[in-house]
């Protein structure tokens, strides 16, 4: 029987973890190894499925109120012209219907909150240094010298993770894709009560609502070599790169100044082959399946894994059972995610067609909308 277990890295998928697995009477410890437990200041889109997720968690209401929940994605010419689409969802609909946004901050205060109140030790600053296991349990030695036994120990370190090059020496690495994302904050005119799309332009920009007042605007531009770009240079560069552009683009391209509040990250990504787990250390997140934002699902399947993982210890007392039936459960979905997402990408430098970008979106989101 799990009853006690540590988990490693406090982001979206590793609060999730731990509050699903909290609520089934685990005990749970979570570490973080930044002493402050920041997130940096960008948007982040919630589709339909993650919305699900998130509702699973008990956090949608929460959402709903701090972050903006909308009827789904409005496709647009790179000028500013409305094309057809899918119809917005109607009053009432289901999460999974639904789109949305919030900003990463929000969403941290949001998840850590319901954390702590869950009576989750938290311990921040500190990481494994090492670890040892048998058959009936892991031995942990943190980085300020205290030590602990657990029944399970989950990595959500991120895709950067340490956790797994320690149970997966040979892991592969994060691939760059060619691809940045460039986000910026802006106000939100109140005709962007939706996610907009902007197609046929030179790259794939898009804006979506994440508060009563505010929405973020994401660029993701062909960089190859992976070229660093100065912080005195973003306001231009992204003035460059969306000139060719149109409708509720033009006001944010206009007001884009010192202040304009801009993050710029490299696109890359992993997926570690089945399984997840050595003995009983398992990754969940990007971790195990780092994605690119294509299909907005990284958050979402982060979240799914926490669910899962949770549901799965519950079910039985074998925890190599209950991790094989977490693989099971977790892998194809994730390959689905981080395949077309990095295909969604390669599709947008090669120039690929609009319908054929919409329909490969399409028929992945309806394999995610399936129960998980
Ligand atoms: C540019 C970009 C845009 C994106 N946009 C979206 C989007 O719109 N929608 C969406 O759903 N997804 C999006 N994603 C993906 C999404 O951000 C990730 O999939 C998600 O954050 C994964 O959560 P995680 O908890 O696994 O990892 P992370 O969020 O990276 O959290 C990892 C945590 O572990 C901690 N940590 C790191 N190393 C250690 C260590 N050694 N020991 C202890 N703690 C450690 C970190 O401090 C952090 O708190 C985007 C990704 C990128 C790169």
């Amino acid at each position: 029987m799990v009853k006690d277990v540590l988990v490693v890295g406090g982001g979206i998928g590793g609060m999730s973890a731990a509050l699903a697995m909290a609520r089934n009477g685990v005990t749970v410890t979570l570490i973080d190894s930044d002493p402050n437990w920041r997130v940096y200041g960008a948007g982040i889109t919630i589709t339909g499925m993650s919305l699900r997720a998130f509702d699973q968690l008990g956090v949608l209401d929460q959402i709903r109120e701090r972050g903006f929940v909308h009827t789904g994605m409005r496709p647009m010419r790179f000028d500013g012209e409305r094309i057809p689409g899918p119809p917005p969802a109607p009053p009432g609909a289901p999460p999974i219907m639904c789109g949305g946004g919030i900003m990463r901050p929000v969403l941290h205060d949001i998840l850590s909150t319901e954390v702590r109140a869950a009576g989750i030790e938290v311990r921040l600053g500190v990481t494994v240094d090492h670890l040892t296991q048998d058959d009936n349990g892991v031995d942990v030695v943190l980085t300020d010298g205290s030590t602990a036994r657990y029944d399970l120990v989950v990595g959500a370190d991120g895709i950067y993770s340490k956790m797994r090059e320690m149970i997966f020496p040979d892991a592969p690495r994060p691939q760059f894709t060619d691809q940045g994302c460039w986000r910026i904050v802006a106000e939100r005119p109140p005709e962007v009560d939706r996610a907009e799309i902007y197609f046929g332009g030179p790259l794939k920009v898009g804006m979506s609502p994440i508060s009563q007042s505010h929405m973020y605007v994401f660029l993701l531009e062909h960089v190859p070599g992976n070229p660093w770009f100065a912080p005195e240079t973003h306001v231009e560069h992204l003035a460059r790169l969306m000139a060719p552009f149109g409708g509720n683009i033009t006001a944010v391209r206009e007001n884009l100044g010192e202040h304009s509040q801009i993050v710029y990250r490299p696109l890359e990504w992993l997926l570690l082959p089945d399984p997840w787990y050595s003995g009983r250390v398992v990754l969940i997140g990007d971790a195990a399946h780092a994605t690119t934002p294509h299909m907005a699902s990284g958050a979402g399947v982060a979240v799914e894994d926490g669910l899962v993982l949770a549901e799965e210890l519950a079910r039985t007392d074998d925890v190599a059972q209950a991790l094989r039936g977490f693989m099971d459960r977790r892998f194809e979905r994730a390959k689905l995610v981080v395949e077309t997402s990095v295909q969604q990408g390669r599709n947008e430098i090669d120039g690929t067609e609009r319908q054929q970008q919409t329909n490969i979106l399409a028929v992945a989101s309806k394999q995610l909308a399936a129960a998980f």
